[in-house]
């Protein structure tokens, strides 16, 4: 398989993904994606997408919780 936008080539790697629901912010680690060589895109499967919407919206309590600084520019 080949990047989407640019053709590059594809390497699967865990990474972290941040996950934007509403106004919340939730950190995925470890999550298994294909990411482009070239661009940097980066791919998720469709089980993990799935995964993380069914952690996010049922109460299913963390590993750990982290406060965010946020500024305004
Ligand atoms: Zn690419």
């Amino acid at each position: 398989m080949n990047c989407y936008y640019c053709r590059g080539k594809i390497k699967k790697k865990k990474i972290d993904h941040i996950h934007k629901w509403g106004d919340k912010i939730y950190l995925f680690s470890g999550v298994p994606a294909e990411i482009c060589t070239q661009c940097g895109e980066t791919y998720l499967g469709p089980a993990e997408l799935r995964k993380m919407d069914q952690y996010v919206t049922s109460s299913t309590r963390p590993q750990k919780r982290l406060s965010i600084p946020i500024f305004a520019l």
